[in-house]
C-alpha cells in the first residue's frame, strides 16, 4: 500500500507493507528512495505513525537528498516503456521458447512477460515460464541462454548438475553466457530499440 507523509515540508512516499510473522516494525530506504515500512500484521495505523515519527531524524538523514519527483517520473517511464514493448517481448521470447522446446519437448503451461525488477525469467512449479520483458532485448546469444535456462527448470526445478546437463545440450558455454548475463543488470539495459527494426 502505498502512502506520503510529509518531513520537513518535503512529501515523501512509502509503502507500506504488512507481515504476518513479524514482531516489530522495520524501515528501510532503499537507493533508488523506495522507502519502506513494514509491520506486523495487526498493528494499527496509529502506531505506525508514531513510529514514523519517532524516527523522524534518521529517516530525513536517508531522504533529504533524495528527488521524489525525479524518481517518479522514471518509474512513469519505465512503465509507459514495459507497456510499448510488452507484446514485442512477448512474439519473440514465445518464437524463441518454441524453438528450443522442438529439441527439448518439455510440457509448459503459460508463458508470461512482466516487468521484474531483478531477475529475467523464473519457473513455477505448475509449470509456468515468466521473462522479464527485457530479456527480450538482450544480446540474441544471452536471449536465448535465458529462454532455454528456465525451460530446463521445467525439468529440474533446480540448478543442480541434472540441470546444467540440459542447458549443456544447447549451449556448450553456459557458463561464458551465465557470467556475461550477470554482468548485465536489467535495470541497466537502456538499449530497448532493438524491436523498431
Ligand atoms: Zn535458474
Amino acid at each position: 500500500m502505498d502512502k506520503k507523509i510529509k518531513i520537513n515540508g518535503k512529501e515523501i512516499r512509502y509503502s507500506l507493507r504488512r507481515r504476518k510473522g513479524l514482531k516489530s516494525m522495520r524501515l528501510a530506504v532503499y537507493p533508488d528512495g523506495a522507502f519502506v515500512v513494514t509491520a506486523p500484521k495487526w498493528y494499527p495505523v496509529y502506531i505506525i505513525n508514531r513510529f514514523i515519527e519517532e524516527k523522524f531524524d534518521w529517516i530525513w538523514e536517508k531522504v533529504k537528498d533524495i528527488d521524489f519527483q525525479e524518481i517518479s517520473k522514471k518509474k512513469k517511464s519505465e512503465k509507459t516503456n514495459y507497456k510499448e514493448k510488452k507484446e514485442f517481448a512477448r512474439a519473440v521470447i514465445e518464437s524463441r521458447v518454441k524453438f528450443f522446446n522442438n529439441f527439448y519437448n518439455f510440457f509448459y503451461n503459460r508463458i508470461s512477460i512482466k516487468n521484474q525488477k531483478s531477475c529475467w525469467g523464473s519457473c513455477s512449479r505448475k509449470k509456468n515460464l515468466n521473462f522479464n520483458y527485457k530479456a527480450a532485448f538482450l544480446p540474441d546469444n544471452l536471449r536465448d541462454y535465458v529462454v532455454v535456462h528456465e525451460l530446463c527448470h521445467l525439468e529440474e526445478l533446480n540448478h543442480r548438475k541434472n540441470f546444467w546437463k540440459l542447458v549443456e545440450k544447447t549451449f556448450p558455454d553456459y557458463k561464458i553466457l551465465r557470467n556475461n548475463l550477470r554482468k548485465i543488470r536489467s535495470s541497466n539495459l537502456s538499449n530497448l530499440s532493438k524491436g523498431d527494426s
